[in-house]
């Protein structure tokens, strides 16, 4: 029994979680309304470990916004800009494949690439993207589009999504990303993304990418203006999705970013509440192999402490940043592998570089003990130079 929980008023859900029983909604909420961190966080780290045993990944990715304009303006967005706009970018697919081949020299595996639904550029730009970045190099993994970037393609193709999906698969397409999913209930979605997809297409959109035997991430923004229920519903509709095609590999809760935008909330959400909302997805989705704590939101002083509080994985490199940085994220723009692992070994859990799809490629030793380790004055010196040559 963990000393956390032992004289908790969570004991009880602790005691159904070790029993494998599937939490309700309103245990998930009543978890939500509890001060109880440490105890929550308890529950979470015994259904991490269970799911993962020891490990914690990271990938080394880099991330490509092909463009900012977008034919939207929702309102918690501070990354959309109009022509008019001085700040407004593009790239041509060749601008797209240089980027591309100046980060594979730093080993990454996989592209994350999302843009807005830009007003002009035809189908056959993306088609063309994912074409010559394979053609670049087959094995790099390409991570791309959101939901609603994916309705938008097939409005532009003028073919059904599930056509549209096809035809990105069989261009390059590996895997959707997670973005767009925001809160699903309807009048969040009206107060904060006017104009978005609705939830049942954002759900629909994965489905079907699921069916095609496609793997995506999903989201969850949280921290502006839900509710907890809000949040508990949101997990709810992501479950029974997953219940239905176990096509999710990971949910990545993503902390709200408060600037330039015009949702009436002046902060992001505090350390209690990002800790607690991973903790309690981890609890609450029984059927996702894995949650991601996402740096950029979090900082990685918070991903770090995450890891014992349900997280599993701390994403990756990234490289270059914009959606997260335009609304005020303070974190640096990148990580290196070096920081990665070092910020996963202080929390005694293993290293292990990922894949696109949360399957392990290069599983990181356990440091052996040094004679220096007993020398306390020593230790830190000794773990950097371990790192330096593992
Ligand atoms: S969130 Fe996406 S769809 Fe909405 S305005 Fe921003 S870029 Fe466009």
């Amino acid at each position: 029994m963990n000393f956390f929980v032992q004289r908790s008023e969570l004991r009880d859900l602790y005691d159904k979680v070790v029993a494998g029983e599937r939490i309700t909604d309103a245990d998930a909420l009543r978890l939500f309304e509890s001060r109880d961190l440490n105890a929550i966080g308890a529950i979470a780290d015994f259904v991490r470990q269970r799911k993962v045993g020891n490990h914690a990944s990271y990938i080394i990715n880099r991330y490509i916004n092909y463009s900012n304009y977008c034919i939207l303006s929702c309102q918690f967005c501070s990354f959309a800009r109009k022509k008019r706009d001085a700040d407004g970018f593009e790239f041509t697919v060749d601008q797209i494949v240089e980027k591309a081949r100046q980060a594979l020299s730093i080993g990454i595996t996989e592209l994350h690439i999302v843009g807005g639904l830009h007003p002009s550029l035809p189908f056959s730009y993306y088609l063309d993207m994912l074409r010559s970045l394979k053609k670049l190099d087959a094995r790099l993994q390409l991570k791309c589009f959101t939901a609603i970037e994916i309705l938008h393609l097939a409005w532009l193709a003028k073919k059904p999504v599930v056509q549209t999906l096809i035809e990105l698969k069989e261009a390059g397409l590996d895997s959707l990303t997670g973005g767009g999913a925001e809160i699903f209930r309807k009048e969040v979605r009206s107060a904060i993304a006017k104009g978005k997809e609705s939830a049942a297409e954002y759900l629909d959109v994965h489905r079907q990418w699921h069916k095609l035997g496609g793997r995506s991430t999903c989201t969850m923004l949280y921290g502006h203006v839900e509710s907890l229920a809000d949040r508990v519903d949101h997990l709810s509709q992501l479950r029974a999705l997953q219940d239905e095609t176990h096509g999710f590999t990971a949910l990545i809760p993503l902390a709200f970013q408060p600037e330039d935008n015009d949702i009436p909330v002046r902060t992001p959400p505090t350390g209690f509440d990002s800790l607690r909302t991973l903790a309690i997805s981890r609890i609450y989705l029984d059927n996702f192999p894995h949650i991601t704590a996402y740096w950029v939101g979090l900082g990685m002083k918070l991903a770090q402490v995450a890891l014992s509080y349900g997280a599993d994985d701390i994403h990756g490199t990234i490289i270059e940043e914009h959606i997260f940085h335009m609304a005020g994220a303070t974190s640096p723009q990148l990580q290196t592998e070096t920081d990665m692992v070092k910020a996963i070994r202080e929390t005694g859990r293993t290293p292990v570089q990922r894949n696109t799809f949360y399957e392990p490629i290069k599983i990181l030793p356990d440091l052996a003990p040094s004679p220096a380790d007993a020398d306390t004055s020593g230790h830190s010196k000794t773990l950097e130079d371990n790192l330096a040559t593992a």
